[in-house]
Parts: C-alpha cells; structure tokens; sequence
C-alpha cells in the first residue's frame, strides 16, 4: 500500500494553505497554481499530509491509498 497526493489543478484557487501547512509536499508555481513535490509521503506523514489536504478550502486535494 502507497500513499499517494492527488492535486486537481483545475480547482486549485492558489490560496497557498496546503504549502502553509505543508511546504514538503505542496508548493505553488509562478501561476500561483498547486505543484505537489513529492506524491507519495510514507504512512508516518499520513496525519500531517491529511491536514493539509483538509486546509484546502477548495478540495483541490486528495490523499488515496494505492
Ligand atoms: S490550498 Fe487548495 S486552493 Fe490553495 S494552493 Fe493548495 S490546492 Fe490550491
């Protein structure tokens, strides 16, 4: 089982509050758009990528088991 971080570009509003939570794995292009930098955190960053999917004011995140 493998974690994985979809990012739905298309929804992404650029409000920068999943890199605020979680810069390791979110940042925002020069669009102001979503890049996810690592897609596949391991199961002990699970709680701490939730909460940054969470942030999303959009849902623009998901956090899936693969
Ligand atoms: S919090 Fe959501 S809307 Fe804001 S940059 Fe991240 S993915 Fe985009």
């Amino acid at each position: 089982m493998t974690l994985r971080i979809i990012a739905d570009r298309d929804v992404c509003e650029g409000h920068g509050m999943c890199e605020a939570t979680s810069h390791e794995y979110f940042e925002l292009d020069d669009t102001a758009t979503v890049v996810v930098i690592n897609e596949n955190p391991p199961d002990s960053e699970r709680s701490f990528v939730q909460a940054a999917v969470d942030a999303c004011p959009v849902s623009a995140l998901k956090l899936v088991e693969e």
